[in-house]
């Protein structure tokens, strides 16, 4: 059966770094929410305007452009075998969309949270800095104001959906504070424990 893991966690946890080593490790397709929507915010259509608008906000980007993007990430890919997402599903709506897919394909759904301290999300953001256009820049939804309204959203609206598949006995927690390589032996552990 095709598994699907799910990656979870704050801001600054890590997930993309080991949801990222982990589609690498399984040999499956990677789906990034976030890189995803800041190609697309750079495009000059009303769709691309639109997406960055909502991320420069720090607001979750409209239901129909998540479906359009996560439905070309399965048409487009192998997921015969499975895949990796990473900032998906982060609402209720998009778990639906999720769910439905995952019982029309057969997925084995699984979710991993990356757990880390407020103090430690603070910490790695005040210097986390991306590749953009081949420089190295402090992402604008990282400044103080934008990402805590970043960090509200993930409560509201995605950690009910993390303590949904922990109801349902599809979720592992792993601690995210130690380094990216203690970290990824964990998830490996972890999902090696599943089978
Ligand atoms: P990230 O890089 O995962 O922190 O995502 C950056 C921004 O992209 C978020 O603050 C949202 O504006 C948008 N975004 C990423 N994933 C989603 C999603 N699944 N649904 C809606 N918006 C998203």
């Amino acid at each position: 059966m095709a598994k699907i893991y799910l990656f979870f966690g704050p801001q600054g946890s890590g997930k993309s770094t080991q949801a990222e080593k982990l589609s690498v490790y399984l040999g499956v397709p990677y789906f990034n929410t976030g890189d995803q929507l800041r190609a697309l915010s750079q495009s000059n259509t009303p769709q691309g305007v639109a997406v960055a608008e909502s991320m420069k906000k720090g607001e979750l980007v409209d239901d129909g452009t998540m479906r359009s993007l996560f439905s070309s990430f399965v048409e487009n890919n192998d997921v015969s075998r499975g895949f990796v997402a990473d900032g998906f599903p982060r609402k209720s709506s998009q778990l639906e969309l999720l769910e439905s897919l995952a019982q029309e394909y057969g997925w084995e759904v699984s979710g991993i949270f990356i757990d880390i301290k407020d103090e430690t999300v603070e910490e790695r953001l005040s210097h986390r800095l991306i590749i953009m256009n081949g420089e190295q820049v402090r992402r604008e939804d990282d400044q103080p104001d934008i990402l805590k309204k970043r960090l509200a959203a993930y409560r509201h609206d995605t950690v009910p959906i993390i303590n949904w598949l922990k109801s349902q006995g599809e979720l592992v927690m792993i601690d995210g504070e130690p380094g990216i390589d203690v970290v990824f032996n964990e998830v490996i552990q972890a999902i090696n424990g599943q089978h």
